[in-house]
C-alpha cells in the first residue's frame, strides 16, 4: 500500500498499475504535455518535468519501492524526516525549474550490490619489491590471518538450537537504500549495508550467541605463505591466492591479493623489459675511448664494454646493451635491451692547475676566436657564477606577505561592501602589481 500516490496521480495511473500501464501511461500523457504542443502555457515545460521524473521513478522497481514505503521523503535524503525538510519543498527540489535539466539515478554505486557476492571479500595487499627482486626472482615466506568459519557453530554464530531473528530495519535485506542529493534536480542512489544487523538481514539475541566467535560466525586462523616473486613481473601484477582470503559463513573464501609495487632503483629505470642506466665517463675516455667493467648488473654481475676506437663520446650519447635488460615475465631467458646513457665528467679544478696549459693546449683543438665581423661597440662584462633558482626568486617581486599589503588595491577603491555582491568580475580585479612584466 503506498504511502503517498502524487506521484501515481502525476501519471494517472492507481498506485497498484503494473509496470506496463505505468509506460503507456506515461507515453500517452508525454504527448500530450510536451512544451511544444503547449507553447502558451507558461508551466508547459515544468509539467512535462515533473512527468518525467515521476515516470523515473515509478518505472524502476527499486525507486518505487522506495516512494511506496517512504513517499518523497524517502528518496529525499538520509535521515529522511529528521532533517525537518517540508516533503513539498522537496518535491519543488527534485523537479527543480530548470528547463533542460535531467534526472539521473545511480544504481548501486561502486563495488558489488550488497546480498549479490558469491565469495568472501578479496585481501588486496601491497608488496614492496625492488628491482633487483623483479630481475632476479624472489620467493617470501608471510605470515596471514585470515576468518574461517567458526567450528563450533558451524558458521550459524549461536548457541545451539538457538535461532536468529529477521533484522527489522531492513526487513532482513542486509541493505538498505541511502539516497544523496547531488544537485538540487539529481539524486543519486546506493545501497548501504543495514548497521543493525551488519549487512547479514539477521539478529541474534547477545545470550544466544556462541561462545567461540561471540556470534561473528567467523574466527581468526593464521597460516604461512610462500609468495613467489617471479622473474620480470612488473609494478602492480597481482600475485593471487585463490581462496586463501575470509571466508564468510556460507560462501567459499576470498582471494589474498598480492600487489607488488616496485620501489625506484638508484642506478636503473625499467621501461617494460628495458633498462636504462646513466653511466659516467671521464674526459679522457671521452676521448681516447674505455675498455672496462661499465655497470654492477642487478644480479651483481660486472657487465663489461670496451668503446671502439676513435670514437668521440659526447654527454647525451646511449649505447645499447642487447640482451641485458630486464627478463620477460614467464619467458625469462627472453631479455630486453639496457640502454646507456653516456655522462662525460669533466676534470676538477685540482687537476687543471697540476698540468702544463701551454702542453695541454698544443694537444687540445683550438680555441673559439671572436666572432667576425666584430659589432661595433663591445662591453666588458664580468663573470660571475650564478644559480637558476635565484633568478627565478628575482623575477617576481611579489614575497609570501605580498597579497596581504596589496589586498585593498586589488578592488579599487572599494571597502568591505563590494564584497556583498557576487558577481564581481574578478578580471576587473587583477592586481595590475603582480603581472609579471
Ligand atoms: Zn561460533
Ligand atoms: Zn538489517
Amino acid at each position: 500500500m503506498a504511502l503517498e500516490t502524487e506521484l501515481y496521480d502525476v501519471l494517472g495511473v492507481s498506485s497498484t498499475a503494473t509496470g506496463d500501464e505505468i509506460k503507456k501511461a506515461y507515453r500517452k500523457k508525454a504527448r500530450n504535455l510536451h512544451p511544444d504542443k503547449n507553447p502558451n502555457d507558461p508551466d508547459a515545460i515544468r509539467n512535462f518535468q515533473e512527468l518525467g521524473a515521476a515516470y523515473e521513478i515509478l518505472n524502476d522497481p527499486n525507486t518505487r519501492e522506495v516512494y511506496d514505503t517512504y513517499g518523497m521523503q524517502g528518496l529525499a535524503g538520509p535521515g529522511g524526516p529528521q532533517n525537518g525538510q517540508d516533503v513539498s519543498d522537496i518535491f519543488a527540489q527534485f523537479f527543480g525549474g530548470v528547463p533542460g535539466a535531467s534526472f539521473s539515478f545511480d544504481f548501486g554505486g561502486p563495488g558489488r550490490p550488497f546480498g549479490k557476492r558469491n565469495k568472501g571479500e578479496d585481501s588486496v595487499i601491497p608488496y614492496e619489491v625492488t628491482l633487483e627482486d623483479l630481475y632476479n626472482g624472489k620467493t617470501v615466506k608471510v605470515n596471514m590471518e585470515k576468518e574461517v568459519e567458526c567450528g563450533v557453530c558451524k558458521g550459524s554464530g549461536a548457541k545451539g538450537s538457538a535461532k536468529a531473528r529477521k533484522c527489522v530495519a531492513c526487513e532482513g535485506k542486509g541493505w538498505k537504500h541511502v539516497y544523496s542529493q547531488v544537485s538540487t534536480v539529481r539524486i543519486a542512489t546506493t545501497r548501504a549495508s543495514c548497521n543493525d544487523c551488519h549487512g547479514t538481514g539477521e539478529i541474534l539475541r547477545e545470550k544466544d550467541r556462541c561462545k567461540k566467535c561471540k556470534g561473528e560466525k567467523v574466527v581468526q586462523e593464521r597460516s604461512r605463505q610462500e609468495v613467489h616473486i617471479e622473474r620480470g613481473m612488473t609494478d602492480g601484477q597481482r600475485i593471487v591466492f585463490a581462496g586463501a582470503g575470509d571466508q564468510e559463513p556460507g560462501l567459499p573464501p576470498g582471494d589474498v591479493i598480492f600487489v607488488l609495487k616496485a620501489q625506484r632503483h638508484e642506478s636503473f629505470e625499467r621501461s617494460g623489459s628495458d633498462l636504462l642506466a646513466t653511466v659516467h665517463v671521464t674526459l679522457s675516455e671521452a676521448l681516447l675511448g674505455f675498455d672496462r667493467i661499465l655497470i654492477n648488473h642487478l644480479d651483481g654481475r660486472g657487465v663489461r664494454v670496451a668503446s671502439p676506437r676513435s670514437k668521440v663520446l659526447t654527454s647525451g650519447m646511449t649505447i645499447i646493451l642487447r640482451n641485458e635488460g630486464m627478463p620477460t615475465y614467464k619467458h625469462p631467458d627472453v631479455r630486453g635491451n639496457l640502454y646507456i646513457v653516456l655522462e662525460v665528467e669533466m676534470p676538477n679544478e685540482d687537476w687543471i692547475n697540476s698540468v702544463d696549459h701551454k702542453a695541454l693546449a698544443s694537444l687540445l683543438p683550438p680555441k673559439r676566436t671572436d666572432i667576425e665581423p666584430l659589432p661595433e661597440i663591445v662591453d666588458e662584462v664580468a663573470f660571475e657564477e650564478g644559480t637558476l633558482a635565484e633568478v627565478r626568486a628575482r623575477s617576481f617581486p611579489a614575497d609570501s606577505g605580498f597579497f596581504d599589503q596589496a589586498f585593498p588595491s586589488q578592488y579599487g577603491e572599494g571597502d568591505e561592501n563590494d564584497w556583498e555582491d557576487d558577481d564581481v568580475d574578478e578580471d576587473d580585479g587583477g592586481p595590475p602589481e603582480c603581472q609579471p612584466q
